[in-house]
This record gives C-alpha cells, sequence and structure tokens, in this order.
C-alpha cells in the first residue's frame, strides 16, 4: 500500500519581481496572473502611441527588437549560466537571410514570411551546432565563452567579405512593406510581448527550475541523472532561432541590413543591457535594453562619446556594487514597500481559507509533498538478511592520478540490505572508491557492474539509469532553489519536467519522503536551500538523491559537522533504508562508533588497497582498525 502524506506549505519564495508578482497575486492562479498581466501590457502597449511621439516610437520599435535578443541572453546566462556574446550573430543571420532573399530573390509577404522562417530554422541549426561544440560531455565551461565569441567574428568576416552581394561595410538595402511607424511599434512591442510572456511561462515552469538547477551545480544536475548537455544545446538552439527572428523582422523594420547587427560588438551590448537591468529577471534584461536605447537616442546625438563612457562607468558600477542589476534591487526595495500589505492579505486569505477547508490553508497557499506510488513496497524484504546476487560488483579497480595511485586492484561485492562502511586515514583512496563507482570515465582500469550492468566508460548521468546515487562529501544542493523546487528537479531524472507546467506538488518515493520527514523539512519547503543549516542542507541532498530510486547508494561522510541529534536521525534513516526498503548503502566515515552503530559490514581501505572486509561483528574490534585510527603500527 502507498503511503500517502500531504503537507500544507506557504510559498514564500521569491526570486525574481516577476515571481514576487506571481506570488503577492497567488490566489488569483498563475496562468490568471500571466493572462491578467498580458492584457494590460497589450492596452499598454496600443494606448502608449497617444502619448509617445513619431521619434520615440521609432526608437523604441528598434529597442524592443533587440530586446529579444536580450531575453535570449537571460535565458542562456542569466538562468542557466551560460555566458554567450554569440546572440548577436544569430539576430545577424535573421537580418541577412531576410535582406537577401528581399534582395534578390523573392518578393511578397508569404514568401519573406517564408523566408523569415527560414532564418529562424538556420539559426537554429548553426545554434545546435554551437551548442554541441560547446557542451560536449567533459567541454569545459571556457568552450562556450570562445566559441560565441568566434561566431560574430565569423559571422562579420563573411558579410565583409561578401562585396556587392552582401552589401560589405556599406550595408545592403532592401525594399520593405510600407508600414506607419505605429505600425511597426504595435509590431515590435506585440513580438516582444509574445516572446516575453513565452519566456516567463518558461523560466517559471517546472522545466525552468532545472535551468536554474543547471546554473546553481551542473555537476549535481549530472549525478541527478540529468542530461545537462542535451539540455543547454536544445536550450541554445532555441534561443538561436528566437534571436533570428528578431533579426528577420528587424530588418523589415530598418531597411538596410549593416554587418554591425551580427558582430562582437553587439553581442557584447547585449550581454551589457542585461547585465545592467538583471540578468535572470527576464524583465532587467527588457528594461535595460529599452531604457540604454532610448537614452542613447536622445542623448547620444549630442555627447556621442560621454554617452558611451556613461554606458560603460554604469556597467562597471552596477557589476561592481549591485551584481544582480537594477531591477532586482528595485524589486528587493519594492518588495520591503509592499511587504506589510502583503502579509496582511495573506492573513485574510488563510483566514478565510481555514474557516473553508480546515487544515488546508494553516500555513498559507497549499503545497502537497506526496510518496510516489509504492514501486519500492515490493522490495520490502526480511530485515537484515543481504539478497543473493550482488547489486554491486568490482573487480580490479585501479585509479592513477598521474604517478600516484590512489586506488589499486579494489574488488568489491556489495548486496541488498547492506551497509558497507569504508573506512582508513585521510588519502586512503575512499571517495576516489565512489567516484569510480558513480562514472565510469573516472576509473584507470578494472570493471564495475551495477545490477548486473556494466558501466563501462558511461557518464554519471548515464549510471544512474543503473541505479546507483551518489552524495557528495559537501552538501551539494541548489542554493537559489526552494527545498521543493531542490526535491523537484532531483525528481525530474524519473519525472520529465513540464516546460508551461509549474506543479505544485512533488511525488516522492517512500526513502525520500522519510529523510524529508525525519530531518524536519516538511516545514521548510519553501525556503532557500542556500538559506538552510548545515544539517537540513545535508538531509536535503540525502533525499534528493534517494528520489531517484537507487539500489545502490553512495555516500560520502554523511554525518560530517552535523550535531548528536541530527546524526542519530541520519542513522535510523539509514538503517531503515537497508532494512527495510533493501537498499545497498556504501558509507564512508571518519567516526568510528557511528560506522559500529550503524553498518552490517566494514571495508577497511589503506593505500588504495583493500586491507580487510568483513561483517561488523567479526572486524570492528581488530587491532589494525584500531591503529590505523589510534596511530598504532599493526
Ligand atoms: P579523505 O578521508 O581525506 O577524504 P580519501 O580516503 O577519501 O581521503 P581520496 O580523496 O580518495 O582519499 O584521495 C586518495 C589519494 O588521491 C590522495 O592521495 C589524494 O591526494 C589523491 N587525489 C585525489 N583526487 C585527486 C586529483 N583530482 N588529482 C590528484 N590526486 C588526487
Amino acid at each position: 500500500m502507498a503511503h500517502h502524506q500531504k503537507t500544507d506549505v506557504l510559498m514564500t519564495a521569491s526570486r525574481t519581481l516577476a515571481e514576487q508578482i506571481t506570488s503577492f497575486l497567488r490566489p488569483a492562479g498563475r496562468w490568471l496572473t500571466i493572462f491578467g498581466a498580458s492584457v494590460l501590457l497589450v492596452a499598454f502597449l496600443l494606448a502608449s502611441p497617444m502619448v509617445l511621439g513619431e521619434y520615440a516610437q521609432q526608437i523604441l520599435s528598434q529597442a524592443f527588437f533587440f530586446a529579444i535578443a536580450a531575453i535570449t541572453v537571460d535565458l542562456l546566462w542569466g538562468y542557466t549560466g551560460v555566458l554567450t556574446f554569440g546572440q548577436s550573430a544569430f539576430f545577424g543571420i535573421g537580418v541577412y537571410t531576410v535582406a537577401i532573399a528581399l534582395a534578390y530573390y523573392v518578393d511578397g509577404a508569404l514568401a519573406t514570411a517564408g523566408m523569415i522562417f527560414a532564418a529562424m530554422v538556420g539559426a537554429a541549426l548553426v545554434g545546435a551546432a554551437v551548442g554541441w561544440l560547446s557542451f560536449w560531455d567533459r567541454a569545459s565551461p571556457i568552450y562556450v565563452a570562445i566559441v560565441t565569441l568566434a561566431l560574430p567574428v565569423v559571422f562579420t568576416q563573411i558579410i565583409l567579405s561578401g562585396g556587392a552581394y552582401t552589401g560589405s561595410s556599406s550595408g545592403l538595402p532592401i525594399p520593405v512593406p510600407f508600414l506607419s511607424i505605429t505600425e511597426w511599434y504595435y509590431i515590435a512591442g506585440g513580438l516582444l510581448l509574445l516572446v516575453a510572456i513565452g519566456a516567463y511561462v518558461f523560466v517559471s515552469s517546472d522545466a525552468g527550475r532545472v535551468l536554474v538547477a543547471i546554473r546553481e551545480n551542473e555537476e549535481r544536475c549530472r549525478y541527478l541523472g540529468l542530461n545537462t548537455s542535451r539540455l543547454k544545446i536544445r536550450l541554445m538552439t532555441a534561443c538561436s532561432a528566437i534571436a533570428a527572428l528578431a533579426g528577420a523582422s528587424y530588418v523589415l523594420f530598418s531597411s538596410v541590413a549593416a554587418h554591425s547587427y551580427g558582430d562582437f560588438v553587439f553581442g557584447t551590448e547585449l550581454v551589457v543591457w542585461t547585465a545592467l537591468g538583471g540578468r535572470g529577471t527576464l524583465i532587467g534584461p527588457i528594461l535595460g535594453t529599452v531604457g540604454v536605447n532610448y537614452v542613447s537616442a536622445l542623448l547620444g546625438g549630442n555627447l556621442p562619446f560621454i554617452w558611451l563612457l556613461f554606458v560603460g562607468f554604469a556597467f562597471v558600477l552596477v557589476v561592481v556594487y549591485l551584481p544582480q542589476g537594477l531591477v532586482p534591487a528595485i524589486g528587493q526595495g519594492l518588495s520591503m514597500l509592499v511587504r506589510p500589505i502583503r502579509q496582511l492579505l495573506n492573513r485574510g486569505w488563510n483566514a478565510a481559507a481555514a474557516g473553508a477547508q480546515p487544515g488546508a490553508w494553516a500555513a498559507g497557499a497549499a503545497v502537497a509533498l506526496s510518496s510516489a506510488a509504492d514501486a519500492l513496497g515490493q522490495r520490502r524484504g526480511v530485515i537484515g538478511v543481504p539478497d543473493e546476487a550482488p547489486v554491486l560488483e568490482l573487480h580490479d579497480v585501479g585509479m592513477q592520478y598521474g604517478s600516484l595511485v590512489a586506488l589499486h586492484g579494489v574488488s568489491l561485492k556489495a548486496y541488498r540490505g547492506e551497509v558497507v562502511g569504508i573506512i582508513g586515514p585521510n588519502g586512503a583512496g575512499k571517495t576516489t572508491l565512489l567516484r569510480c563507482i558513480a562514472d565510469g570515465r573516472e576509473r584507470s582500469t578494472g570493471e564495475v557492474l551495477i545490477n548486473g550492468h556494466r558501466i563501462d566508460r558511461l557518464p554519471p548521468q548515464r549510471c544512474v539509469a543503473f541505479g546507483v546515487s551518489r552524495k557528495f562529501q559537501t552538501p551539494n544542493v541548489f542554493d537559489a532553489l526552494t527545498v521543493l523546487d531542490c526535491l523537484r528537479v532531483a525528481r525530474s531524472y524519473r519525472k520529465p519536467t513540464s516546460p508551461w507546467r509549474r506543479s505544485r506538488t512533488v511525488e516522492l518515493p517512500e526513502p525520500a519522503l522519510e529523510a524529508v520527514e525525519v530531518s524536519g523539512l516538511t516545514t521548510m519547503l519553501n525556503e532557500r536551500a542556500g538559506h538552510l543549516s548545515h544539517g537540513a542542507k545535508q538531509a536535503l541532498e540525502l533525499a534528493m538523491v534517494l528520489a531517484q530510486e537507487p539500489t545502490v547508494l553512495l555516500l560520502d561522510e554523511p554525518t560530517a559537522g552535523l550535531t548528536r541529534d541530527e546524526r542519530a536521525a541520519i542513522g535510523s534513516v539509514l538503517t531503515e533504508l537497508a532494512q527495510s526498503h533493501r537498499l545497498c548503502i556504501l558509507l564512508i566515515e571518519h567516526d568510528l562508533d557511528f560506522v559500529r552503530e550503524i553498518s552490517t559490514r566494514l571495508v577497511v581501505l589503506h593505500m588504495g588497497k583493500v586491507l580487510l572486509d568483513g561483517p561488523l561483528s567479526e572486524i570492528a574490534d581488530s587491532d589494525l582498525i584500531r591503529s590505523i585510527y589510534v596511530g598504532g603500527t599493526a
């Protein structure tokens, strides 16, 4: 029988201004809020020409097209942590695909629409190639910076060497449909609204949380079974197509294609505008782009150099003093102002809801945490008796760092229901051993089998599929996400996340649910993980790892830095996991008393070799163990 539990908690964590607004209006529902905001913005867009002159509309139309490209920079850099200078090149691909087509080959509305689509497809293909070059497994973070720096340079060279065909440095004039300035203003503003709303729906969805998780701790994501390379390549592909859409539409507005729309300077400006406004907020890059372009047009004519100097100076100041950008700083100020009103309203809503449905609003809006249909229930077995077939086998595993041999011919078998304590002095090779089990690319020699599957040279995200999960030595959680979102991201390996829906519940398998309950995390589901105590972070990471439903659980000093009570709680969870849920646990610990309390078997490592391997009862008091820990010579 599945064990079901519901916990009601207040959803208070608000990170971006947009999220603060959504959270403020939460009872109206996320979709209703998005719809309401869209209607307001459309009305504002339609009414604004009444107060804006034609010059202002023209400048703003240009800024709106640029802002679409800035949104793609924000999705990549602000949300996912991929710093890119190359979005200008995709904008340029859009500009030149449509310009060359209209200048030489096609004409008419349908053909123009077809060329915009072709530009998006072409940019998406280039984006996919750039993504693959930048993010292939084991690519270092510097790759993307180099590739995206090179891209606008290559693009500009192609345009400049194209002679009269591309217009070279003089630009390529094209025949464009005649539309009034106000009509262009509506088109540019409408397109920006559409892209901004789509981007907001995406980043505030469950899949959007995964992007932030990648930004916060990509390694943890990989060890949670997420193929981060593939996710980033897909995102780069989509962002390239959107930037091309902006460029393709922009050239119809400007009627001249110029190489500066795809060059490195424009690529850097997009990054600067995004940083000034506030990355990772969507609204920040839009306001940053529109603000800088608008003021540039007003001041740039009279004070061209001083204005550029001012923008550069402002950029440096913001990076140093407001690293999150201007909009989050303003948002924080505003939220301090509205907090009393919000608290008052929340109290009113809570009281009303508590009256209607006792308990459901006890602490605010309902966010449920429930156990998954209990596949693990079938794993319950006889307490303390290991299964016959090993779930983990190591044959002659060796690991060398240059001339240093960290592991030497380690062979080991482990079974369900066992807690194997791996002990040994510092530098014995304990962490290296866990690394070799969780990542096929780590070991130098030998073989590792998980549930009968050879892990060969597979990366950690593929090893997770065989049933192995690893908890790191220091707590590895996603600091910017709430506890609930961390659990949801961890669970996304089993249950794919939606790119538009924002779920308010997360289904967890029973062991993960137990870890959450025992550690008291149920009362902190909407706390930011970065604000948790060390012990709570350790428990959260354990719950995240258990959300993978592993059969082999690798724990590297899970009680380091914990209080006595926290240690006892974790100990009871681990014992329960092995006994009731039949997990095989490999545990590195320096606290010998803790190891004695919960292990069923001990493996002693010394200088990369297994010195002793046997049941706790037989070897716990051996002279060897005493000498290793007390410093004797046995
Ligand atoms: P501790 O208890 O201090 O965590 P450990 O038993 O886990 O130690 P490992 O971290 O596995 O030991 O290290 C085993 C040996 O390999 C040590 O001598 C260490 O210095 C070395 N080592 C570990 N990682 C690397 C690395 N990335 N490059 C070079 N040497 C390394």
